[in-house]
């Protein structure tokens, strides 16, 4: 039996699936917005999986951010309290075994790798499009975290050939870059480009709304999202040329994505033939802590 743990800014669930990945048992708690209390609300799910069910043999946590290759500490997590701390060692002392930490994101691409939409492709690119954008890459149903723990981290790489128009109607990246994937294609980035375009207040959800009543613009914003997806993927297909790239996040749930988007995206691929097709996720929000137990 394995043990998953996604870590969230404001919840942390917790699910244990035998070896098959049969789901046994899941939990979920409030994420305490401190350190101490973070880890204590994993040691309670832990202990509360193994009184229930026994002993497991891993645990494994996908979170927000990366631990760096260098100090062993957790850097850019949005959940602040963990930065600068040995989130790993703590845990490890604490429950005395070793403990799997990593990028959600990779979590994501890994748990759709291995019985998910990937399921059956080695080289699997995993990309979240929601509230944020980033990404993950599972080779052979393992992780690829790279030599600085950022392979697949595509949402701060900046959006191919911006005609004036992209440069114009969209904001700066709290990264402190401009041109942003993230600041076109996560749910906040394509309404704020729609909103500075058209001098709206909506929310994506209002956007596609208003696409589903055939509004001019409103297309027009779908179809110029697609293009970014497209643009930005290229240059993912390009260099890493995966077997299939899954979708996951709030904004995978357009189906529009998928009746346009493998048309749109072989325009900008350096091949004869394209073969990589992008779909969208089986495993829904459970990506992240399914992944989070099949990590080793
Ligand atoms: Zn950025």
């Amino acid at each position: 039996m394995k043990i998953g743990i996604d870590l969230g800014g404001t919840k942390t669930e917790g699910i244990l699936i035998d070896d098959v990945g049969k789901e046994l048992s899941r939990t979920r708690i409030k994420t305490e917005k401190n350190y101490d209390g973070t880890i204590q609300g994993i040691i309670s799910i832990v202990k509360k999986f193994e009184s229930d069910f026994g002993n497991s043999t891993s645990v494994g946590i996908g979170m927000p951010g990366a631990v760096s290759a260098d100090s062993a500490l957790v850097k850019n997590a949005n959940s602040i309290w963990l930065n600068g701390k040995p989130f790993r060692k703590d845990l490890e002392k604490e429950l005395d075994r070793k403990i799997n930490l990593e990028n959600d994101a990779n979590c994501f691409a890994l748990s759709e790798a291995v019985d998910g939409a990937g399921k059956g492709h080695p080289v699997v690119f995993g990309v979240i499009i929601g509230t944020g954008t980033g990404g993950g890459i599972s080779i052979n149903q393992k992780v690829l975290t790279g030599r600085n723990n950022i392979a697949g981290e595509w949402g701060h790489i900046g959006l191919p050939n911006r005609s004036d128009e992209e440069k114009k109607f969209v904001s700066q990246c709290y990264c402190q870059k401009s041109g942003c994937m993230e600041t076109y294609v996560s749910g906040p980035g394509f309404a704020n480009c729609f909103n500075l375009k058209h001098n709206t207040k909506y929310d994506s959800h209002a956007i596609l709304q208003e696409f589903e009543n055939n509004e001019k613009r409103a297309i027009e914003a779908l179809d110029n999202y697609v293009d970014h997806l497209a643009r930005g993927l290229s240059l993912v297909c390009n260099i890493l040329d995966p077997d299939i790239i899954v979708l996951g996040g709030g904004m995978s749930n357009i189906s529009y994505i998928y009746e346009n988007i493998n048309t749109v995206l072989k325009k900008y691929i350096f091949s004869d033939t394209f073969h990589t097709k992008v779909v969208k996720n089986i495993h829904g929000d459970s990506g992240g802590v399914r992944g989070a137990a099949w990590l080793s």
